[in-house]
Order: structure tokens, then C-alpha cells, then sequence
């Protein structure tokens, strides 16, 4: 945190020096607004006068100018309390007005400077080269979040989030018998390369995606003869993880493996199903997206500045400084919390608080309050229509950020809980269609298509009557991690009930579609399912359908399930197109 702080701070400073060389202007245009405004009884320069002075009292207070803040704030609410009387103010109250913006006028002339003078410090020309990038920096995001388009991606990673991930290396010090053979073919399928552990060097240390050996415990009880030597400060820096097989499940092996710094046990006949999920753990392979947070605030250069804070703690943000395009900036964003302005041009932040409120798919996102509103009586009626918190501009940023992750976090949480199915953690059949009807929406509006896969085991029930109902779930998560692995981070996968699973795929058209789940379906095919000593191979049959030929959730779901239907007339084991 430290290092972001120093970045931080500067940035700040940065924004803050950009206010002070705007501020003369906005002083000159809050003057000609007032200067508009005379005996006429249009209100108009009004409203733009206490929109002016609203963004000027919050600006102020996050630049430290608390005394020019604090006039703005008079200045805003004598124009509510002429706004709210809904006629032309006496004689008398235009005089405040214009004593308050002469008061304004006077500090920013610079009566007032905010702590730490920034003019004439240095002049080498390093520094002021350094200044200059940085001047190029801050002019980037001030611009671009004052540009006019209404809804702002600002550093828009990429469409999952994440930066492209190497495939996680496995160094192989097993006894290669058939049974590692035919897991290693597996591995190879959910994206792990396998190398022999002689393949180990330094060079391939990564602390960010650390390397996997996969070993026996006999080998590791005989005098470190096990090919482990040259990286054991690496295994106690967990820049290698051991992964320790046996045949043995007992105390005592148990007690080798952790010993010589084994990261996980696993023990034989392999569960194929948890080694992935372990080694997917041990390799930071499946890491959280990001956070997204959508700010809605009608003053570029404040949401700048938030937005900025967020993104440095990785966070991505969207921004709306017009309301009225709210929904579909919460439609493409899919944030998990609004940081709402309390004042917004032509209406509140509690009316439109009330507004998502209305909207069912919208009542899980929290909204949570960022404002300089600071008369607590206001702040809990403002909570009370429907948003979770209250936070008081100007904000510390590590405390913003904390709070903020902290949200995002439990609501992350709790749609896992409310959306996902318990035994395969996909999507369930209601959050899948949720999921559908939004993606189907957005896919109309940006005249692109969306593909829809249902997939249904064939003789699913043979396998359960043979095998047992836990093997058969085993079945079900594995199918769960195969998709899982061979799609993307924003495509869909949901469990639509019993052995049958239903997959969104986001601009793929419906050939595109039908040869990636035909891909998906061979893997599958060849996958080979150990009971014991026992095996067993399975397929499933699918059906695909896409938007815009089919248009609608439920149109485009069962047409997809009429060409699963037909799959299954056909044959079964094959993917059939609508
Ligand atoms: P078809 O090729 O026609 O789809 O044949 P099928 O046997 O797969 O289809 P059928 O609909 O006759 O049977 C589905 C079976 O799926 C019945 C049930 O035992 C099994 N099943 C459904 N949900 C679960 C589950 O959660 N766990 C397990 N183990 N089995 C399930
Ligand atoms: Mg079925
Ligand atoms: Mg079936």
C-alpha cells in the first residue's frame, strides 16, 4: 500500500494543481451566470448557478480549499431555498448571492492556497521533465472524463479483466505408470503443460505463477535422493510447490509429505476433479476478476479523481455523468456497487436511488452515497430509500479503497451463494436466464450477437445405476470445470438442471458456437472417469441456437433445446445447430 500511497499522493496533487488553473474560469462563468441573472423571473440561470456552486463547494473540499468550499456550499443552499420557494428572490437575497460569489471570486484569487505550495520549487530540467509527463498524464483522464460521450470506460483492461495468464507448468517426479499417463493426458485438457522435473531451473521460477512439482512421497523419505535438492529454498519460498502422491493414506506419509513442504496430498486412485481444483489454486490459474464499481456523478474532474483511486487498487470503473444513462451503464457494466453523487443535474441521487430500487434485477447491487452532505439526518433519510451507505466527500483514499473492496466483496459473496449451484458452482437455471435476458439486451443495442448452448449428458442414468450417485456427480463437476476452462472469463455457463447445462457465449454467432461446444464435446468424450480400478468414458449430446435469429430468452432457450432434442434423436454425442 505504501507505494501506492507516494503514486497516489502525487496524482492528487497533480488533479489538484489542475483545479487551481481552472479555477479562474469557473469563477468567471459562475460570475456570468449571476450577471444573467436580474429581475427576470426565469429561474434558469438559477439552476445553472447552484449546479456551479455545487460542483465548486465538492471540488473545493477534495482540493483543500475549505474556505472556498464552504461559500460554494452557502451559495448552494440560498439557491435551493429560492428554488424550492419555486419564484424570482426579493431584492434582498440577490445581494447574499452576489457577496457569496464575491467571496468566492476573492479567495480563489488567492487569498486561500491549499497546503503545500506547489509554484517555483525546482527548476532542474529533470524535474521539469518529469512534471511535464506527468502534466500529460493527468491531462489524459481529466479529458477523457469530461469528453461528451455519457457513459466513460476508463482504462478498460481487458473484456475479462485480466491480463493473458501463462499456462501453469507441472514438473513431473512421479513413477510414471499408466494411471499418470492417462491424468497427465487429462491435465493437459483443463490447460496445464507437464515437463519432467530434470525440465526445472531457476529460470522458471515465478512468484506470480509458481511451478508445480508433482512427486511421490517414496522418493522424498530417501535422504533427499528425489531430484528435490537444488530447489529447496525455492519449496520454502513457495516459488515451487509440491504436490505429493502415495498410494498410502496415512498419518505417517502424510507427515513425509508435509516435512519435506508439500502444498497438497493427494492420495491414489486420483479424484481428477479436486487435483484441478488444487492445482488451479497452488498455480493462481482461475484468480478473481475485478472489481467493478459504477460512478455516477455530473462533475468530470471529481469522478476523475475516485475513479482514479479505484483504479490504482485494481479496481475497474465506468462512469456515468449523465443519469439517463444509468441503465444501460449498469447493464454493460454489471457493477457490484454504485457510488452515487447526492446532487445531479436534474434530479437527486435518492430518486434514483428509488429508480434501480424499482428494477428487480438491479435490487442486489448496493449503492452506497459519495457526498458532501454531511447533516446525518439527511444522509439516513438518503439511506432510507433504498442505498446501504453514506460516505463524506472528501475521502482517504486507503480507507475508500478498503471499504469499497470490502462491499464489493460480501456482494460478490453473497450472488455466489444466491446465483450458484451448490454441487458444480456454476450459474443457477434462474441466474442463467437473468444473465441471458441482459446479455440479449445489450446484444440488441450494440447490434451483436449472442450464442446459446444447452448440453445434456447422454445415458446419464446408466453411469448413475453403475456406478453410484457420487461418481456420477463427480461426472457433473468435471463436465462444470471443463467448460469452465475452455471458455471465456465473460461468457456464461449455468447448471438448467439435473445432468443439463446451458452456456452463453458473447459475440459468437451460431457457427462460431456450434464448433466450439462441438470442441468441448470431443474433449469431453475422450476424458476417462476412474472408479476404483475401473474406468468409464461418457458424451453428451448439444444444442445451439444464437440472437439475433432467435430473438428473446425464452425463444432462443428452447430453440436451443429443440436441436438438443434432435441431437439426441440423431445419435446422441453430437452438436446440433437450431
Ligand atoms: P439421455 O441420453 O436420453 O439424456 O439419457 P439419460 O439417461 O442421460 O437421461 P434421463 O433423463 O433418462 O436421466 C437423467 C439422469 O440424470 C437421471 C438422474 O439419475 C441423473 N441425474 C440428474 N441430476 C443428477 C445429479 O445431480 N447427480 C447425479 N449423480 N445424477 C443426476
Ligand atoms: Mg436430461
Ligand atoms: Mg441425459
Amino acid at each position: 500500500m505504501a507505494v501506492l500511497s507516494d503514486r497516489m499522493k502525487r496524482r492528487f496533487e497533480e488533479l489538484g494543481k489542475r483545479f487551481a488553473e481552472q479555477l479562474p474560469a469557473r469563477i468567471a462563468e459562475l460570475e456570468a451566470t449571476y450577471s444573467c441573472f436580474g429581475e427576470a423571473s426565469d429561474l434558469t440561470p438559477l439552476v445553472r448557478l447552484r449546479d456551479l456552486a455545487h460542483r465548486l463547494a465538492g471540488t473545493g473540499a477534495t482540493f483543500g480549499y475549505a474556505g472556498l468550499s464552504l461559500d460554494a456550499r452557502l451559495l448552494e443552499s440560498e439557491i435551493d431555498a429560492i428554488l424550492e420557494n419555486g419564484q424570482a428572490p426579493p431584492e434582498e437575497q440577490h445581494g447574499t448571492i452576489g457577496a457569496l460569489i464575491a467571496a468566492i471570486a476573492a479567495t480563489a484569487a488567492g487569498a486561500e492556497s491549499p497546503a503545500g505550495g506547489r509554484k517555483g520549487s525546482s527548476h532542474s530540467s529533470a524535474h521539469k521533465r518529469a512534471a511535464e509527463r506527468r502534466e500529460h498524464e493527468v491531462d489524459g483522464a481529466v479529458r477523457d472524463a469530461g469528453s461528451d460521450s455519457e457513459v466513460l470506460e476508463m482504462d478498460k483492461i481487458e473484456e475479462n479483466g485480466q491480463p493473458p495468464l501463462d499456462t501453469p507448468v507441472l514438473y513431473d517426479n512421479t513413477e510414471s505408470g499408466d494411471e499418470m499417463k492417462q491424468i497427465f493426458e487429462q491435465l493437459s485438457f483443463f490447460g496445464f503443460e507437464i515437463r519432467p522435473l530434470a525440465a526445472l531451473d531457476s529460470a522458471s521460477y515465478s512468484a506470480a505463477q509458481p511451478a508445480v512439482v508433482l512427486t511421490e512421497v517414496s522418493r522424498l523419505v530417501q535422504d533427499r535422493d528425489d531430484g528435490l535438492a537444488p530447489h529447496i529454498a525455492a519449496i520454502e519460498a513457495g516459488v515451487v510447490k509440491l504436490v505429493c502422491f502415495s498410494s498410502s493414506d496415512s498419518v505417517g506419509t502424510r507427515l513425509s509429505a508435509v516435512r519435506a513442504g508439500s502444498a497438497a496430498f493427494v492420495s491414489r486412485p486420483v479424484d481428477l476433479v479436486q487435483l484441478i481444483d488444487g492445482l488451479e489454486a497452488l498455480t493462481n490459474k482461475r484468480p478473481d476478476n475485478p472489481f467493478h464499481i459504477l460512478l455516477v456523478d455530473d462533475d468530470p474532474e471529481q469522478v476523475s479523481h475516485v475513479a482514479w483511486i479505484l483504479q490504482q487498487a485494481g479496481m475497474i470503473t465506468s462512469v456515468v455523468t449523465n443519469p439517463h444513462y444509468l441503465f444501460s451503464a449498469m447493464i454493460d457494466a454489471r457493477p457490484e456497487l454504485i457510488l452515487l453523487d447526492m446532487y445531479l443535474g436534474d434530479c437527486t441521487g435518492v430518486e434514483l436511488t428509488k429508480v434501480i430500487r424499482q428494477q428487480e434485477v438491479f435490487v442486489g447491487v448496493p449503492i452506497v452515497y459519495l457526498s458532501i452532505e454531511s447533516d446525518r439526518e439527511k444522509q439516513i433519510e438518503a439511506i432510507a430509500a433504498g442505498a446501504d451507505d453514506f460516505l463524506t466527500k472528501p475521502v482517504d483514499p486507503e480507507q475508500f479503497v478498503r471499504l469499497v473492496r470490502t462491499r464489493c466483496q460480501r456482494t460478490r459473496a453473497m450472488r455466489y451463494y444466491m446465483e450458484r449451484d451448490s454441487l458444480t458452482g456454476l450459474r443457477d437455471h434462474s441466474s442463467l436466464m437473468d444473465r441471458l435476458s441482459t446479455e440479449l439486451q445489450r446484444a440488441s443495442r450494440l447490434k451483436s450477437s449472442v450464442c446459446f448452448a444447452m448440453l445434456d449428458l447422454d445415458y446419464f442414468k446408466r453411469a448413475n445405476d453403475r456406478y453410484g450417485h457420487l461418481v456420477g456427480d463427480r461426472v457433473l463437476k468435471t463436465l462444470a470445470r471443463l467448460l469452465q476452462e475452455r471458455l471465456r472469463n465473460t461468457d456464461a455457463i449455468g447448471r438448467w438442471g439435473g445432468e443439463e447445462f446451458g452456456v452463453i457465449l458473447l459475440d459468437t454467432d451460431v457457427t462460431q458456437g456450434a464448433r466450439l461446444m462441438n470442441a468441448i464435446r470431443e474433449q469431453f468424450s475422450e476424458l476417462v472417469h476412474q472408479v476404483g480400478h475401473d474406468t468409464f468414458q461418457l458424451t453428451f449430446s448439444c444444442g445451439v441456437a444464437a440472437f439475433p435469429q432467435y430473438d428473446g430468452a425464452m425463444v432462443l432457450t428452447e430453440a436451443a433445446d429443440r436441436a438438443l432434442y434432435a441431437a439426441k434423436e440423431q445419435g446422441r454425442n453430437k452438436v446440433i445447430t437450431a
